[in-house]
């Protein structure tokens, strides 16, 4: 870890922290777990995320502490981006926290910025929790429970409760330590998983409804339109971890989930198995992520955007002989 960025967090007086559009369960996680390391050396901290928590993430050690607005960037000289791929994924204030004077850029997903110099980019972390560990631990930081639950929180979404490919050894000691520290799995598992509405599980049936299955069985798509929502009573937050389900068919390699967002565009989430690689997939259409998690937008037809995607999903599965 470059020194630079355990020194520009000692020298800081007032940071503000800044995570992603649409927080999941990492993006708050990190957040959260910073926001209580800074207060614990001292620091002035602001965590801001431009969207409303989903109220799955409710339970997190300082979620009501979040600002959804920032009008004086100016007081902050420091900002620390969070889980985000660019810039831009902050939402609207992006251009605004350039005027800070220093930025650190802390994340698993390799920064399509790529130009600030103090970035902790670690592609084969679970998360940016597991990352901001290492941090912590550099800069002296009591685990506290409120900080382990946060860092738990992170770790156990972006692995999908420790399921996925980026589950390592270092991962399960970084449980381990977490629980040391006064973490209860179930706990966590029960407010993340099982404290949904019934208006979420609604959308479910209905998403589950337009499933279908392409390329010999390899690709499950399901749409949700704002309609869908309207029917369901739901929210645009009880869609997420709706893909699961597509991904979860046998046979299948590329789930994909087109949902269509209030301004009429489409929000295109991809997941994959092995080494399927929808990371590519994803940067044909200006998104990107991970190799079996990633997202992108495009506006139009919707037939016209699924035939899009359908003809470069052959082309990623031809790459690794999945299709013949
Ligand atoms: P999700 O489908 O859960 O929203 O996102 C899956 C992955 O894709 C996450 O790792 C997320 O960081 C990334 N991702 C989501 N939306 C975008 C986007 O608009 N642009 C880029 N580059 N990555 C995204
Ligand atoms: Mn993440």
């Amino acid at each position: 870890m470059p020194d630079g960025i355990a020194d520009a967090i000692r020298g800081a007086r007032s940071i503000l922290l800044a995570s992603h559009v649409r927080p999941d369960g990492d993006a708050l996680g990190s957040l959260l777990a910073f926001y209580h390391a800074l207060r614990l050396l001292g620091k002035e901290v602001t965590a801001y995320c431009r969207d409303k928590i989903p109220s799955v993430y409710g339970f997190l050690p300082g979620s009501d502490r979040i600002v959804h607005n920032l009008d004086f960037t100016d007081a902050f000289d420091t900002v620390v981006l969070l889980d985000c791929s660019e810039l831009s994924r902050v939402g609207d204030e992006a251009e605004m926290l350039k005027s800070i004077g220093t930025m650190i850029v802390i994340d698993h997903h390799l920064s399509n910025d790529g130009d600030t110099p103090l970035s902790l980019i670690d592609r084969k972390a679970s998360s940016t929790g597991e990352i901001l560990v290492r941090l912590f631990d550099k800069l002296g930081i009591t685990m506290t429970k409120e900080i382990a639950v946060n860092l738990y929180t992170a770790v156990v979404t972006d692995t999908g409760s420790f399921r996925y490919s980026n589950t390592t050894r270092d991962t399960f000691i970084l449980a381990a330590r977490l629980v040391e520290a006064g973490v209860e799995p179930w706990k966590i598992s029960e407010q993340v998983y099982e404290s949904k509405p019934l208006p979420a599980l609604k959308l479910l049936a209905l998403a589950l409804e337009t499933m279908t299955l392409e390329l010999e069985g390899r690709m499950a798509s399901i749409v949700v339109t704002q309609d869908m929502l309207v029917e369901a009573g739901a929210l645009s937050e009880h869609t997420e971890g709706l893909i699961d389900a597509a991904r979860s068919v046998e046979g299948v390699l590329i789930a994909v989930f087109y949902y269509e967002m209030p301004d009429g565009t489409y929000k295109i989430s991809l997941r994959s198995k092995g080494s399927v690689d929808v990371e590519r997939l994803a940067k044909k259409f200006g998104g990107g992520g991970h190799l079996n998690a990633s997202a992108c937008r495009a506006r139009g037809d919707l037939a016209e955007i699924r035939e899009r995607v359908r003809i470069a999903a052959v082309e990623i599965l031809e790459r690794t002989g999945d299709i013949s």
